[in-house]
Order: C-alpha cells, then structure tokens, then sequence
C-alpha cells in the first residue's frame, strides 16, 4: 500500500517546473516552492525505516516481508544476505523438530582480556543484541525424516568468532549425533578464532577436527556449507573438512585476508579471488548452492551418503 501512494506523488513533484530560466517573480515563487517541503515530509513517513531493504548488489529496494519469503536472498540479483543461525536452522529442518543443545553454554573470561573493550563487556553486548549466548546454535533435527547433527553460526554474534563455546557446543553436538549414527552438517558464517580468548580459542581448531575425525571412523557423512564470510581459524578447521564441501554463491571464503596476501605473497591477486566462484574451479569446494534450493540438494546428499539415516 505504501507503495503505491508513493507512485502517485512522483508526478506531483516532477510537475513543479525546474527553474532553469530565473523566475520573473522572485518573492511569489520563493513561498511557491514550500509544498514541495511537504511532500518530501509524507514521502519519508510512507517508507519507514525497516520496511525495505537496498541490495547492496543491484541496489534494487527490496521489501523486507518479500525478502524475508525469498529467505533473504535478493529478487532481483539473487544476492544472499546474512541471515541468523536460527533462521538457518529453520529454512533447513522440518519444522518443529530441532532439539538444541547446551543452549545456555556461555564463555568466562579466562584471560581476563582487556582491549578497547573489556571482553565480558563485549559479550554481555553481544548477547542482549542477538539474544543468543554464543555465536553457534547446536542441536539434533530432521530433514524430511533424515536425523542430523546441525551447527549454524551468527555472523552477528561477534563477527561469528570461535571462542571456546563454539568449539565446545560443535563438538558435544558432533559426538552426539556420532553416537547417535547421525551425519553432521555444519553451517559457518565466522572471521576466524575469537582473539578475546587467545589459545583457547585455536585449540577449538584441533578439539572440533578430532571430534570430525571420530565421526568419519564411524563411516559417518560430514558436510560443510560455507556462507559468506567464511576464514581464518573457522575455514583452517571443521569448515575445510566435510566429505562434502558446500558453498553459498557469492560467499567470501579464505584464510588471511586479501590484503595480507597481497602483501606476503607480492603478487597481484586474481579477479574474484576467495569467492565460492573462483574457489569451485581450483577443487576446493564441491558445489554452489542457492539458498533456496540448499534443503533439496541437502536431501539428495544425504539420501547418497547416509541412507540409514531416513530409518533412524
Ligand atoms: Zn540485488
């Protein structure tokens, strides 16, 4: 409806004539213009902040209720916009079935670490804005009757960091759903280890992997699906170690950053460098897959790698 009360006040405002020619009547035109004000004033009130959405992409405003449908992806580019871990979960599992686990699972600060900020300060933020502990969600559901181990990282809860409770939570979930007979599916959206928590928070690296390798002993399916961003710490651990290794389209994916590259290396990186595109060509990952299609393929996957599963 906002909408279409604004398309009807475009040619309201193109009809004032542009004063190209210097007005011959100075003080009557001067008092002319100020409807113009006015219309300014109830063309903001009809788009309210919240409602739409530029793609930073193609620059198309989107609204937001279409956008959410769309499962946040972009009607018209097709650009795939963060989106929370549980809204993750939900646009994968059958609704209803998630069983999260260690939901209250939060970090102490064991460094006592003080930057520009006090990390417990940094976490109490975090948590109030997201209204999560951590940066992963992890639990067991179903995928049209397939049971599995998920893990879906918030980039909003610290840039996604790994500290010691994303490891912890990863594992207890991979151990579980290894115990279980479940294959694991890992969604990571992180900038790396989380600093705040210095070795504590690489050792996650080695706990997360060692937990995977436990899994695969088992002859149990693993898959990694990258979304945008995925690097450092996150992509040099579990994210690089799926017997299946999905990615979003568009999503940026690396270990150091380009610049950092750049700089070491001396050389003048390639065009798309560190994107699933560029990434898919070199055999590090094995597909892209939209969002939208991402649950069906999952399917598919899992239908070939752990047929059992469907049973359980
Ligand atoms: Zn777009």
């Amino acid at each position: 409806m906002a909408e279409k009360k604004v398309t009807h006040q475009i040619p309201d405002v193109d009809s004032v004539p542009p004063a190209v020619t210097p007005p011959e009547h100075t003080a009557d035109t001067t008092f002319a213009t100020k409807p113009k004000l006015d219309d300014a004033k109830s063309r903001k009130r009809e788009i309210p902040e919240g409602l739409w959405t530029k793609c930073p992409d193609c620059t198309e405003l989107l609204y937001d209720k279409e956008l959410e449908n769309n499962l946040e992806v972009c009607m018209h580019c097709g650009y795939h916009f963060s989106i929370s871990a549980q809204e993750r979960i939900d646009s994968l599992l059958d609704p209803g079935c998630f069983k999260e686990m260690d939901a209250g699972l939060t970090s102490v600060d064991i460094l006592k670490f003080t930057g520009v900020a006090k990390y417990t300060d940094k976490l109490a933020g975090y948590k109030k804005k997201t209204g999560l502990a951590d940066a992963v969600v992890t639990g067991i559901g179903q995928i049209d009757g397939h049971s599995v181990g998920i893990g879906a990282m918030d980039f909003r809860f610290l840039g996604g960091s790994m500290g010691s409770v994303v490891g912890e939570k990863l594992t207890r979930m991979i151990e579980a759903s290894t115990k279980g007979g479940h294959p694991v599916i890992i969604v990571s959206a992180s900038g790396g280890a989380r600093m705040y928590e210095g070795m504590f928070s690489l050792m996650q690296m080695a706990k997360t992997c060692a937990a995977l390798a436990y899994h695969a002993e088992k002859r149990l399916a693993y898959i990694s699906v990258l979304t945008h961003p995925t690097t450092a710490g996150v992509m040099a651990s579990y994210a690089s170690v799926g017997d299946l290794i999905l990615a979003e389209p568009g999503a940026m994916i690396g270990f150091a950053g380009p610049r950092v590259i750049k700089d070491t290396t001396q050389a003048e990186l390639p065009p798309g460098f560190q994107t699933a595109e560029f990434l898919i060509d070199r055999g590090l990952i094995d597909a892209i897959i939209p969002r939208k299609e991402m649950r069906d393929q999952l399917l598919n996957y899992l239908a070939f790698l752990s047929p059992k599963a469907k049973a359980a």
